[in-house]
């Protein structure tokens, strides 16, 4: 079953839906907001995104969908965006606890 990914035009949430059939469906309602703007994306998966491109796009301000959370590749951006804002320089070694959350190996560590 084909599932599509969809965003928001009004509160920026991405979600999925599960197409049955071969029909298109209508856009479907925002699962955040109800806003009816939303517009397909491509998935995920094909989009090839620099972090520097996430972390210009990412806004800390808005809410963000399950997929945010569910991406590997979000883990630190949060942080990072909010340093940036304030001048901070979180420095090397916080670049590296984020690399290894990303990869799963902080969790492995704590253990
Ligand atoms: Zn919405």
């Amino acid at each position: 079953m084909p599932i599509f990914e969809y965003e928001c035009a009004r509160c920026g949430a991405v979600g999925s839906e599960i197409v049955i059939g071969s029909q298109r469906p209508p856009a479907p309602a925002c699962g955040q907001c109800g806003s009816r703007r939303t517009r397909r994306v491509m998935s995920t998966f094909a989009v090839v995104e620099t972090e520097a491109s996430r972390l210009q796009r990412f806004d800390p301000s808005q809410a963000q969908g399950e997929s945010f959370y569910k991406d590997s590749r979000n883990v630190g951006l949060w942080a990072k965006k909010r340093a940036r804002q304030m001048g901070v320089d979180l420095g090397p070694r916080f670049e590296a606890t984020v690399e290894k959350a990303r990869s799963g190996k902080l969790i492995k560590d704590m253990l």
